[in-house]
């Protein structure tokens, strides 16, 4: 077989997608370039039959439009919404410095003020959307994104109703992420008001930030729920007396007595050096695509058009570099499970298809189920964990012709079964994995 590169080149409009960023509960994201401007941008893309057989398409276009004309700095930018035969593409802002979380995963909790700057600029996003209407309903780590100054961007806000619908098996919160950072009243799903809930979020979200690991954990899906009813937690003696009486007060499992936003900005703890946000609305924002793309009007469709397989190139590389440390490699990114989900990379000087027979006869024995494409692998767990099937999506790119890079992300079930999972896994993919600690001859340069 030749070694063709799996990548290939797709266009959107005006857009050139690139490496996929992550996947959530109801999207992949994927990294795009407008190729006019030359800008990156995120394209958060959503199967169109999720959407369109519903009622809730009127207040997914309410609370988008609502988005578009959204200009705060802690709030993610939606810039546009496309959409062709079969996907809506919501093209946001670009953000690279990675998930907030992230940095707790690899450095362990924040200090005080740090923490609070962070919750600050969480507040400020939510009570900005709040007071135009829009709720987040889910918010949790993955939608809290840094931009490359460090400056807290919350993504999804109005995009609630897209995991709303994908939950529609009555399965509430087991199908999708987590349920650690939901409200009690939302767990019980008997209509909820959208401004306490989030709230509520922020609560667990400051917890985690404080003490670096989650208020609500517990292996027993129902054990966590009746934690979760109860508020059934307690802080660590490192808090401060301030934080520990802030968090004790939006961790209210009534909804009605439960910290404002009002209430948290004139509390002590919060206001120490906070600094409203300052931003201008911007004008002359069209909406129209809105309409245009959930209407499905035909003359607005945009097509993805497929260009020849290319090998990745440098650019491309080092532009994804930024996790392809190999000094991490199946080591450090194994601490705090609880809290983020991973992804991995990985090179090797193994031919792509040597790398993929390695990963297969890794996964068989381990209970995976093995569904090849090309050069990419989904493996599913036979077994149903807490969160459902574990499922990891692997893709093998060609850097150089003796030089690969290979991708691991889960995209389903629980994260700390995927640490336990990936632990035999990287065991029985030593011979593959490129080493570079190792007195290896470089071929490369
Ligand atoms: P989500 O579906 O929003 O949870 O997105 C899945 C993952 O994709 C996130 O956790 C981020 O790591 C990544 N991501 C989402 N949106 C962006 C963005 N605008 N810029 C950079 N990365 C993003």
């Amino acid at each position: 077989m030749s070694m063709t590169a799996p990548t290939t080149r797709t266009r959107v409009g005006k857009y050139e997608i690139g490496r996929t960023l992550g996947e959530g509960s109801f999207a992949k994201v994927k990294f795009a370039t407008n190729v006019e401007t030359g800008h990156p941008v995120a394209l958060k893309i959503i199967d169109r039959h999720h959407v369109l057989h519903h009622q809730m398409v009127e207040q997914i276009k309410r609370e988008i439009s609502t988005m578009k004309l959204v200009n705060h700095p802690n709030v993610l930018k939606i810039m546009e919404v496309m959409a062709s035969k079969t996907k809506i593409y919501i093209v946001l802002e670009y953000v690279a410095g990675g998930e907030l979380f992230d940095k707790i995963a690899k450095m362990g909790r924040l200090k005080e003020d740090e923490a609070r700057k962070y919750f600050q600029q969480l507040i400020n996003a939510v009570d900005y959307c709040h007071s135009r209407g829009v709720f987040h309903r889910d918010l949790k780590p993955e939608n809290l994104l840094m931009d490359s100054f460090g400056v807290l961007k919350v993504s999804d806000f109005g995009l609630s109703a897209f995991s709303k619908q994908v939950r529609g098996d009555g399965l509430l919160h087991t199908a999708c992420g987590t349920p650690n950072y939901v409200a009690p009243e939302v767990l019980t799903d008997k209509g909820y008001d959208g401004t306490s809930a989030d709230i509520w979020s922020c609560g667990v979200i400051l917890y985690v930030l404080l003490a670096g690991y989650l208020p609500f954990d517990e292996p027993n899906l129902m054990t966590l729920y009746k934690k979760i009813h109860k508020a059934d937690f307690s802080c660590p003696s490192l808090f401060s007396s301030g934080a520990k009486n802030l968090i004790k007060r939006i961790l209210d499992p009534k909804p009605l007595t439960r910290m404002t936003v009002p209430e948290i900005l004139s509390h002590e703890w919060f206001k120490k050096n906070y600094m409203p946000p300052s931003f201008e609305q911007e004008e002359g924002i069209n909406v129209d695509d809105i309409d245009a793309a959930f209407d499905g009007n035909e003359e607005h469709l945009v097509t993805e058009r497929k260009e020849k397989p290319v090998s990745m190139n440098a650019f491309e590389l080092i532009s994804r570099s930024q996790s392809f440390n190999l000094d991490n490699l199946f080591e450090k990114q194994m601490d705090l499970s609880g809290l983020v989900k991973r992804e991995t990379r990985f090179a090797s000087k193994c031919p792509a298809n040597e790398i993929m027979s390695k990963i297969e006869e890794a996964a068989k024995p381990l209970g995976f189920n093995v569904h090849k494409r090309n050069y990419k692998m989904r493996l599913q767990g036979d077994k149903t964990g807490r969160k459902g099937h574990l499922s990891v999506a692997t893709e093998v790119f060609e850097v150089a012709p003796s030089l690969h890079m290979v991708e691991l992300r889960k995209t389903g079930g629980d994260t700390l079964e995927f640490h336990k999972f990936y632990k035999s896994f990287s065991s029985g993919l030593k011979d593959v994995v490129w080493d570079t600690q190792s007195k290896d001859e470089d071929t490369t340069s």
